[in-house]
């Protein structure tokens, strides 16, 4: 589980970016952090990650302060928007990077590739370079890279946004068959509702730097604690 206890984050002398947020994240749920534009969520989940340090609060995973852990020693995997493949390097070789750079061995690399390469449906495409993939494809090139060293919850920063909105439909629907098969915590960031609404266990929309609401895709439609939530996913107040 992820435990967000307090957690600000104050840049200069602007008002707080995050402004004491407390969230949990139980193991194996699909938690979507959703808000507009500005509102903190990439902050929140680089602060997870351990890419940002809070201005106060801590971070635990599993029960444990991390607050002050390196972002390699949280067992995490993080995928961003742009999800920066090594153009030189082939399909496979992008994938097992993070096992290579940690000293894995070149069997058990090929075999942990192979591995994830068959969850994602790249068997066939292991030898391509990325210029010869389509964004769809990269992007799970990118995902079977945050896969490989098995982490214990992924952390996805708009992951979809580079993709036509067809890929993107796809992309929804094979994320939430990956989240069904490996039963991993998924934080996942994004400012589009429908996307929030349909591939989340629960919510968490943020507005300012604050946490307006929690729950349900269905308790915050249903049952939206205020003015901002109705109208942020369009139902009537
Ligand atoms: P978007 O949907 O546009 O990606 P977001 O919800 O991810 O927005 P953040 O990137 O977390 O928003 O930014 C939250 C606030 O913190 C914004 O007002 C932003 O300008 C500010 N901010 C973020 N990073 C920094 C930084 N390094 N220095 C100063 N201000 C920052
Ligand atoms: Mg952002």
């Amino acid at each position: 589980a992820i435990g967000l206890h307090g957690i600000t984050k104050v840049f200069g002398a602007a008002a707080p970016a995050l402004d004491s947020i407390d969230l949990h994240i139980p193991d194996g749920e699909f938690m979507v952090l959703l808000g507009p534009s500005g509102c903190g969520k990439s902050t929140l989940l680089r602060i997870i990650a351990g890419l940002e340090a809070p201005s106060d609060g801590v971070v635990a995973i599993d029960g444990t302060d991390v607050t002050g852990v390196s972002p390699r020693d949280r067992n995490l995997a993080m995928v961003f928007q742009s999800y920066a493949l090594y153009p030189h390097l082939s399909a496979a070789k992008n994938i097992g990077f993070p096992l290579r750079s940690a000293k894995v061995a070149r069997a058990a690399v090929a075999e942990q590739v192979r591995r994830v390469a068959d969850i994602l449906g790249l068997s066939e495409l292991l030898d391509r370079r990325p210029a010869e993939l389509s964004g769809g494809q990269r992007q799970r090139v990118a995902l079977a890279r945050a896969m490989v060293r098995d982490p214990g919850a992924f952390l996805m920063d708009e992951p979809l946004s580079n993709l036509d909105a067809r890929l993107r439909a796809v992309t929804r629907t094979e994320l939430i068959g990956l989240h069904a098969r490996v039963r991993k915590t998924f934080v996942y960031v994004t400012h589009d509702q429908v996307e929030a609404m349909t591939m989340a266990d629960r919510i968490a929309l943020l507005n300012a730097g604050h946490v307006e609401q929690v729950g349900t895709p269905t308790e915050l439609y249903d049952h939206p604690a205020s003015v901002f939530v109705a109208s942020f996913l369009g139902a009537p107040p």
